[in-house]
C-alpha cells in the first residue's frame, strides 16, 4: 500500500474515524493515483482503519482507473445506478457501524451531505481537509522531479510569449501562441487561465486578458503555468517592450531585489512570516508598500494554490520538501505593474529554484 494511504489510515485510527470518503479531484488523485474530473457524477475514494479501500467512479471511467495503478476494488456506477446506494452498500460491507465519517467539508455540497446523513444516520462528520493538506505539504523526490518538469514547460511558455511580442498584437494573440506551442509538446491543460497583460492592464494583479494591443513603452506581464502529470507550475515574468521610463525601471528593480532576497533566505527553519517580511520590507522601504497588496507566495503541487501560505502572519516553519511560489509585485495604476514569480523546492540546506527563465529586466526590441 502506498505511504499516502497508509498515513491517511493512521490518521483514521488516531481519530477513531470509521470511514472516510474523499471526493475532490485533487485528493482522489493524491490518494489513489487516478486523476479525473467526474463533472456532476460521483467519484471518491473510501478509506477505512483496517478494511481495504475502494474507489467509486462512473462506470465509463473504470478502465482508466484500473490503468492508473489503483490496486483495490473499483465500483463503477452507470448513469442509471444510484451511486449513493452503491456507496452505502460497499461501506457497510466493510464496517458494521459508522460513528465517525470523514469527508471534505469544503467540497461536499448540501445535496451530497443530505445523501450521507440519510444513509449514515447518526454519524458525526469530520473534516479531512487539514490532514490531507498536511500530507500534501511535503513533497517526495518523485513529486519534485515532476514539478521541475512542469516548471521547465512554464519557462518555455514565457520564452514563446516574449518572442511573440510585437506592436499591434493583442494579449489574446500572445496567449493563443503560447498555448498552441505547449499543446504541440503534449501539454493539454494550463494550471489556470493564462495571463498576458500589457500597459495599464499589468497594474491589476489578477487582470483579464483581452484585445488590448501591445505598444512601445509597455510593460508586458506573463503569469502562467502548466499541468504536467497532475502537478502544476506557476511563473510570472514582466518584460518591457522597446523602452522603459525611469519609474518603470525603478519599480522593476525593487521587485527583482525583493524576489531575489526572499528566495536567497529560504532554508529549513525560517518561518513563512520571515520570508514574506524580507520582500515586504524591501518594497516598503522603497516607498511602494501600499502597492504590494498580496502575500509573498503559496504552496504548489497537485493544486496551483495549496499549503503553505507565505504570509506575514504565518508562523509556519519552513521544512525540507515544501514547494511554494515567491512572487512579490508592485502595481501602480497607470504607471506600472511588475511581478516576478518563481517556484521553489526547499532542500536540506537551502533551496532549489524550479523555474529558471531570466529575471533581469529585458527590453524587447
Ligand atoms: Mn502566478
Ligand atoms: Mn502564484
Amino acid at each position: 500500500m502506498n505511504h499516502r494511504l497508509l498515513d491517511f489510515k493512521e490518521w483514521l485510527k488516531q481519530k477513531n474515524i470509521d470511514s472516510a470518503f474523499i471526493t475532490s479531484t485533487e485528493n482522489v488523485f493524491y490518494l489513489s493515483g487516478f486523476h479525473s474530473d467526474p463533472h456532476e457524477r460521483l467519484l471518491g475514494v473510501a478509506v477505512f482503519q483496517d478494511a481495504e479501500p475502494f474507489l467509486l467512479c462512473p462506470s465509463l471511467d473504470v478502465h482508466d482507473a484500473k490503468a492508473s495503478g489503483w490496486e483495490y476494488e473499483i465500483i463503477g456506477c452507470s448513469d442509471t445506478d444510484n451511486p449513493w446506494e452503491q456507496l452505502e452498500k460497499n461501506i457497510k460491507k466493510r464496517v458494521n457501524h459508522i460513528n465517525k465519517f470523514a469527508l471534505e467539508k469544503e467540497h461536499v455540497n448540501v445535496e451530497r451531505y443530505e445523501q450521507l446523513i440519510n444513509r449514515f444516520n447518526g454519524a458525526q462528520f469530520i473534516a479531512a481537509e487539514e490532514k490531507l493538506r498536511q500530507l500534501r505539504l511535503i513533497k517526495d523526490d518523485k513529486e519534485k522531479e515532476i514539478l521541475k518538469k512542469a516548471a521547465e514547460f512554464a519557462d518555455f511558455a514565457v520564452q514563446v510569449g516574449v518572442n511573440e511580442i510585437q506592436e499591434g498584437k493583442t494579449e489574446l494573440d500572445i496567449i493563443a501562441a503560447i498555448e498552441y506551442e505547449l499543446k504541440k509538446k503534449g501539454i493539454s491543460e494550463m494550471s489556470f487561465a493564462t495571463m498576458v497583460l500589457t500597459g495599464a492592464n499589468a497594474a491589476s494583479p489578477h487582470g483579464n486578458p483581452g484585445l488590448t494591443k501591445i505598444k512601445k513603452g509597455d510593460l508586458v506581464l506573463f503569469d502562467l503555468g502548466v499541468v504536467y502529470k497532475g502537478y502544476c507550475s506557476d511563473i510570472t515574468r514582466t518584460v518591457a517592450y522597446d523602452h522603459v521610463n525611469d519609474e518603470q525601471e525603478k519599480i522593476y528593480n525593487i521587485v527583482l531585489k525583493a524576489e531575489v532576497e526572499a528566495v536567497k533566505a529560504i532554508k529549513p527553519g525560517i518561518t513563512a512570516k520571515e520570508l514574506d517580511n524580507i520582500a515586504r520590507n524591501i518594497i516598503s522601504e522603497a516607498g511602494y508598500g501600499d502597492f504590494f497588496p498580496h502575500r509573498l507566495g503559496h504552496g504548489l503541487g497537485i493544486g496551483v494554490h495549496e499549503y503553505p501560505s507565505i504570509t506575514n502572519t504565518n508562523e509556519l516553519i519552513i521544512q525540507e520538501g515544501m514547494v511554494f511560489t515567491v512572487e512579490p509585485g508592485i502595481y501602480v495604476p497607470n504607471i506600472a505593474g511588475v511581478r516576478i514569480e518563481d517556484d521553489v523546492f526547499v532542500t536540506k540546506n537551502g533551496v532549489d529554484i524550479l523555474t529558471s527563465y531570466p529575471k533581469e529586466l529585458q527590453i524587447i526590441k
